[in-house]
């Protein structure tokens, strides 16, 4: 994990806060989810100079944190929640989706058609990227209907370790002055029942001078309750995929 996480920020530099804007823009879009930065570095190098959009899901969210991704002109955004949703979301989403890596589901007849998976993930029937090769997936892209402008809302990403850690002269003064309680971290993954949502609620009961630090899909229900800030930061910390752990 430690060499992902190098590898990464070599490649990509380091992950800083940014504000991304979720839902889609009017035009083609590919839906990409899964861990894998590689794929998306690769599959966004390949629509350079085409009008395709590429969005992330589930774990691809931390991806707008990296420079070198996020100032791709084929990235577009955030588009859904985490892989628990997606045979409610991916209908909705009218181009392709590529999943790069675990929790892709066996996928409903209504985009089977549109789901190809990359690297070691594969579905019974389903279409595979042969190498890095995502020209098909580019060509569905533009010939499917385009997605609209949705907007759904602007969200923060990017408190990686390193990012949070910049702050830490800061945060030890706060503690020493008694002015932060506790730090939680909820990391993981989450179900897609929704009578698990042990997490949800203890996040919102956290006291309001305490901070949540969050790693994986488990961010995605906890994320959509507003815990506001304390002492100029969120405090619903996001650090990035599972493996940032
Ligand atoms: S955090 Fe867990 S549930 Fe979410 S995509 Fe990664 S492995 Fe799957």
């Amino acid at each position: 994990m430690e060499m992902l996480d190098r590898g990464h920020r070599l490649r990509f530099g380091a992950p800083e806060p940014a504000m991304v804007r979720e839902g889609t823009v009017a035009g083609p879009g590919i839906l990409v989810s899964g861990h894998d930065l590689a794929d998306l570095s690769e599959l966004l190098r390949q629509c350079e100079g085409t009008p395709v959009n590429v969005y992330t899901h589930g774990e691809m969210l931390p991806a707008h944190a990296y420079p070198r991704l996020a100032q791709h002109p084929n990235l577009a955004g955030p588009c859904g929640s985490a892989w628990q949703d997606q045979k409610a979301e991916f209908p909705a989403f009218s181009g392709p989706i590529l999943m790069t890596s675990n929790c892709v589901l066996l996928p409903r007849e209504a985009y089977r058609d549109r789901l190809f998976t990359a690297g070691p993930t594969a579905v019974p029937g389903g279409r595979r990227v042969q190498g890095s090769d995502f020209s098909e997936v580019i060509r569905m892209a533009l010939s499917c209907p385009p997605l609209p402008d949705r907007f759904v809302r602007e969200t923060e990403v990017g408190y990686h370790h390193e990012a949070i850690l910049a702050h830490a002269g800061a945060i030890v003064s706060a503690v020493k002055a008694e002015q932060i309680s506790r730090f939680f971290l909820i990391g993981g993954c989450d179900g897609p029942e929704a009578a698990r949502a042990y997490y949800t609620e203890y996040a919102a009961q956290a006291p309001a001078d305490s901070f949540i630090l969050t790693l994986g899909c488990g961010k995605f229900r906890i994320r959509n309750h507003d815990h506001g800030t304390h002492l100029g930061l969120p405090r619903l910390l996001d650090m990035g995929q599972c493996n940032d752990a």
